[in-house]
This record gives C-alpha cells, structure tokens and sequence, in this order.
C-alpha cells in the first residue's frame, strides 16, 4: 500500500479517527520518507499523531524524548489500550523493570519508547540505542532548550548529541510555544537547521473567549460553573496561594468538587490533588501557575481566571489547557481595577531592570487591550501572534453580545478632576465618593465636600464610575501610585483629556444573560443529534468501573467525545459502534460487546 493510504488506513484501524487534521498528512509524510521536522501547533492541534504514526510505518522503534515524567506512564497506558506496542524508561521504574523494557528495545519489540532527556544521555542508553533498529527520535516540548523560558531544561541542551551520532535517523520536535525567539532557540540548539518547519494556525476554535467586568469574583464563577459546566472538569487560576486555598475551600462549601494545587503546599498532597484531577471525572483544581506543564487531560472544559495574567502569552498558554479534545470549551476571566493595579505595582516592585520593566509594562498592556477591546477576542489574540486578517469569530463574548461603546470623555474629565483636586492620594472607592457627592466621614474630613468636583457626577451609577476609573488606568490616563498603597494619580497622558483634546471611548459594562448549558451534538449519518443524556450517564458509570478496575484515567477508555457519539448514535451492531469516532479495532474488541450490552440493557 503507497504510504499515504497506509497512513490513513492506520489512523482509522488504530485511532479510530476518519480524517487527519490540519497538516497532520504532510508532516507524516515527511517523518516518514526520513526527513527532519520541526512541528509548530497549539495545544490540542494534534501533535502527538504526528510521531506516533511514524513510528508504526517506518521500521524499528521510535525514541520520544519528554520532560514529563508523571505523564509517561498515562501515555503509554493509552497507547496499549489502541494495540499499540509502548513502554516507557524513567527514574520511576525499578532495575528489573527497566531491564526488561531494555531488552525489548533490542529484540525490536517496541513501536514507541518514551525516555526522560537525562535518561537518554546516560552512556549506557546511548549505547543500547546504538545497538537497537531506531525508527525516529521525537523531541517533545522542544522549546525547553530555550533558557529564557520559564519550562527551560538544562538536559535538553544536550540532545544535538543524536543528530551527531545518529545522522540518519529522522528527528521530529514539536512544541505549543509560537514565538520566533523561542523558534529559532530550538532550531540552532538541536541542530535542526535542515529541518523542515511546519507551522500551523494558533487558533483554539472550540474555545469560547469571555472577559466579565469583576464585580464579586467568587459568585460570579459560581453562576458560571453552575449554569455552564455543573460536574465537568475545570481549572481556575488565581494570583496567590492564600486565595487558592481559600477558593478551593469556598467551592467545596459551595458542593463543588474542588482541589487546591500550589508550590507552597507538601509535594505529596500535591500530587495527590493533581492525579486526582487527571484521572477522575468532574474534578476542579484551583491552582496559581504552578499548575501548568505536567497536565496533560483533554476533556478540561474550561479554565477560569480569578485574576490577571502578565501577558497575553501567559493567557493563552493557561486558557489552552481547555478542550485539547476540540470539543466546546470555555476560557472565563473576571477583570476589574484592582486587577491592573495589582500586575502594575509588581511590575513596577520588581528587581528587574529598567528595560525588563518596559518589556513587561508593555506586554500587560497588550493583554489590556484585549480585555478592554470592544471588538472579536480572537481577532485580537491571533493578530498578537502574527496572523493577521481572520474574521470575526462568532464564538467569543464579544461577537456573541456586542458591548456598546460611549463617548467617556466628559466622564473621563471629570475622574481625572477628581484624583487632581484631592492630592492624588486616593482610591477609585473614594474618588467616586466624592464624585457622587457623599457625605462620608472620610470626604467630610478631608473638606472634600467643599471642592468644585463634589457630587458633579452624580448622575451615574458606582458601578459605571468603577468601569470609567478601569478604563482609565488600562488606557494609561491614570496610574496607581506605588508609594501610596490604592492611590491613583495622573499620567503624562492626562493632560490631553483634561483639556479636552483627546476623546476617550468607553465600553460599557455588559450584563450577561444566562447561558445554556452547552448541549453536545453529534453528527450522526449526516444529521445532528443530541445525545440521550441518561444513556450518556450510564456509559460514563461503566467508563469509570473500567477505569478504576484498570487504574487508569477514565479518558483513556473513551473520550467524552466517543461516549457522546455512542449515546446519540444508539448502535445495535458492533459494524455500527466501529463507525463512531475514536473506536478503532482493539477497542471494538475489548469493549464492544460490554457497550452493545448496556445499550440493550438501557432499552429494556
Ligand atoms: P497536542 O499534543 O497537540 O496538545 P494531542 O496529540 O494530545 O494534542 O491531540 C489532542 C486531541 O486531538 C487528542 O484527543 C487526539 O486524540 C485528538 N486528535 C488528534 N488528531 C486527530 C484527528 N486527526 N482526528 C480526530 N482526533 C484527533
Ligand atoms: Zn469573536
């Protein structure tokens, strides 16, 4: 069969999927016939198809370098499950184990072995490779050989060390990280200057961008799990430890399943929280940015953020966590002022240097942009990266409910009147106190009652005078003051308004209506179908029994996807069942009868 059709023939009888996706073809292909790549997809894009394919065409077997250690074990767990023959080599097996997978790897037993980098550099493995038949080496997360990321690790430097001894055998790296600092880092440290570059488009289509004005943070992600996700998987970030701990406790209360992940607690605990999270059903993690790289769940339904990130890169690197299945998932954030006086004062804290604060300042305002743009969030995030020209996305808050904008210049005239005349030593809670003419202790005791300023708008809601004083510090008409804790005070750019030489457009705060939950459709011969729910219930209990029995995650039985696809489907024959997506022929065998049983089951 022409390498091609074998490839496709593969990705159906294997995988179980109809039809490769995005440059998938090429790129196998590539690999295939022996040619070097370096592979360029956002998480979720499908990479991981892009080596394991090769490695069942090409003979002999294919070494995958990877950094995550916790991780190998799941793979290889659900590479097995598709017949496919893997193993893994790391610290965390035994002598006689790790002997044995050895000895495979010489009798030529293996299609994929996954291997640490520090692992592979030891002088005994090297020799074992030597002495093996090797397929392909693939390097996942390539961009840790870049030293100015924070995934930088040093035994990755050292991989240019197969292109010397192994010229002939095809290297493949892939990484998520876009930009073309880090693109060039990988290419000089590991030698891949011949390589082929494939890169592909950064967007997450299934993924729904929403950015809510902050009014109380904890509630509002609780109507939004409640209305939106109630027992799915989810991550939310938050800025410090204490309040990971405190929301993850707020949750519980609340009757979500919630787990707290940060670096300050005990390893262990840790751990336990984090595989938990992987493996079970419906499980929340609230986590700080510790919780990044070592997961590698596909069925998260949306990551939420409490407080803002210091860039866009770090936004959408913690979003994409969110629906690597390609099924609908959101990326919720709630912003407000506190949140850009907080990113600014540590930017402005920090031990950096002058040019470092720069480069930071402007990568928060960039992310600012974003936050305050009135128009698509997409169109935004993927101009960001470089790929300029797309349409409005019709899936982000924004298209779904366009925010009206208003011309705030009188507004914005007036608060920046107002941190003017008190000294420029005050919160926005205050300014728009005296804005508001209220009497309060505080305004009557600075004679804040007695300035021109006081109660001059008091035609407008707090709520709205929060919105303008936001606005105003994101576009840099005012800045917090990092000498007097919560003060605002004015910008070289204040001047213009003040003077009414500038106009300054706002956006109204939106209030949203409530959302449906989400229904999974599925096509079924061409027409759409929603899944039977209760049915969809029953296959998710006898995945997780199967799960559990087997000590694995329950995903790498089915995907939600294939279960979804099972329940709106109803087959009744095991031909039928092996046309639904992500059932290939061992799964047919292994699982197919116990299905048909429960589908007949659930029909009497
Ligand atoms: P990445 O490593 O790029 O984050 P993965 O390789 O884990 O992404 O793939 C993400 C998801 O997409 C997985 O659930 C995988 O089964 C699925 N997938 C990949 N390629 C295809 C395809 N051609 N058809 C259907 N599903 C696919
Ligand atoms: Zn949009």
């Amino acid at each position: 069969m022409a390498q091609p059709a074998r490839a496709l023939e593969l990705l159906n009888s294997v995988f179980g999927h109809d039809a490769f996706r995005g440059n998938q073809t090429e790129i196998i292909s590539h690999i295939t016939t022996g040619g070097d790549a370096l592979v360029l997809m956002p998480t979720g894009g499908g990479k991981s198809l892009c080596y394991q394919l090769p490695a069942l065409l090409r003979e002999g077997t294919a070494i995958v370098v990877s950094p995550l250690i916790a991780l190998m074990q799941d793979q290889v767990a659900a590479l097995t499950q598709l017949g496919v023959k893997a193993a893994f080599l790391n610290s965390t097996l035994s002598a006689p184990d790790a002997w044995e997978v050895e000895q495979s790897l010489l009798k030529g037993e293996l299609d994929l072995l996954y291997v640490a980098p520090e692992r592979l550099m030891m002088p005994n493995m090297l020799q074992l490779i030597t002495r093996s038949n090797i397929a392909l080496f693939a390097i996942d997360e390539a961009h840790c050989v870049s030293q100015w990321g924070h995934d930088f690790r040093p035994e990755y430097l050292q991989l240019s060390v197969l292109h010397e001894k192994f010229p002939d055998v095809p290297r493949i790296a892939l990484t998520a990280t876009a930009d073309p600092q880090t693109r060039g880092e990988i290419i000089t440290r590991l030698a891949l200057q011949e390589a082929h570059v494939f890169v592909s488009s950064f967007d997450r289509p299934n993924i729904r961008y929403t950015i809510v004005d902050k009014q109380d943070s904890r509630k509002q992600l609780m109507r939004f799990i409640q209305e939106e996700h109630a027992g799915e998987s989810g991550i939310v970030y938050c800025l410090s430890r204490k309040k990971v701990d405190e929301t993850a406790a707020w949750l519980t209360l609340q009757g979500v399943k919630a787990l707290p992940y940060h670096a300050g607690m005990e390893a262990s605990a840790r751990s336990t929280n984090q595989a938990r999270f992987q493996r079970d059903d419906g499980i929340v993690i609230v986590a700080t940015i510790a919780f990044g790289m070592g997961i590698d769940k596909p069925d998260v339904r949306y990551v939420a953020h409490l407080d803002l990130p210091k860039s866009i890169e770090a936004y959408y690197q913690e979003t994409g966590r969110a629906g690597r299945d390609g099924e609908p998932a959101d990326a919720w954030m709630t912003y407000g002022l506190g949140d850009v006086v907080q990113q600014r004062r540590m930017i402005a804290e920090s031990e950096g240097s002058e040019a470092y604060k720069r480069v930071c300042a402007a990568k928060l305002d960039a992310l600012l942009g974003l936050a305050e743009t009135a128009g698509c969030r997409r169109v935004r995030l993927l101009e960001y990266f470089g790929e300029t020209g797309a349409a409005a996305c019709g899936n982000c808050d924004n298209c779904l409910d366009p925010p009206q904008t208003w011309d705030a210049t009188e507004a914005a005239q007036k608060a920046l009147s107002a941190i003017y005349r008190t000294g420029q030593r005050f919160g926005a809670m205050h300014l728009i106190d005296v804005l508001r003419g209220h009497t309060t202790q505080r305004v009557v005791q600075c004679n804040h009652n007695q300035l021109s300023v006081f109660g001059v708008g008091c035609d407008t809601d707090d709520a709205t005078w929060r919105n303008v004083f936001r606005q105003l510090v994101a576009l840099g008409y005012a800045e917090p003051d990092h000498e007097a804790y919560g003060a605002l005070k004015l910008t070289a750019a204040s001047r213009g308004v003040l003077r009414r030489e500038v106009r300054v457009e706002m956006r109204h705060a939106v209030t949203r209506k409530a959302r449906a939950q989400k229904i999974r459709r599925v096509i079924v011969d061409g027409a759409v179908v929603a899944p039977d729910a209760q049915l969809l219930d029953k296959l998710k209990a006898w995945r997780y029994t199967e799960a559990q029995a087997q000590s694995v995650p329950a995903y790498v039985i089915f995907h939600d996807r294939t279960l979804a696809g099972i329940a709106a489907a109803q087959p009744q024959t095991l031909d039928q069942l092996a046309a639904i997506s992500g059932i290939g022929a061992k799964k047919l065998e292994r699982y197919g009868a116990a299905i048909l049983a429960l589908l007949q089951g659930a029909q009497n």
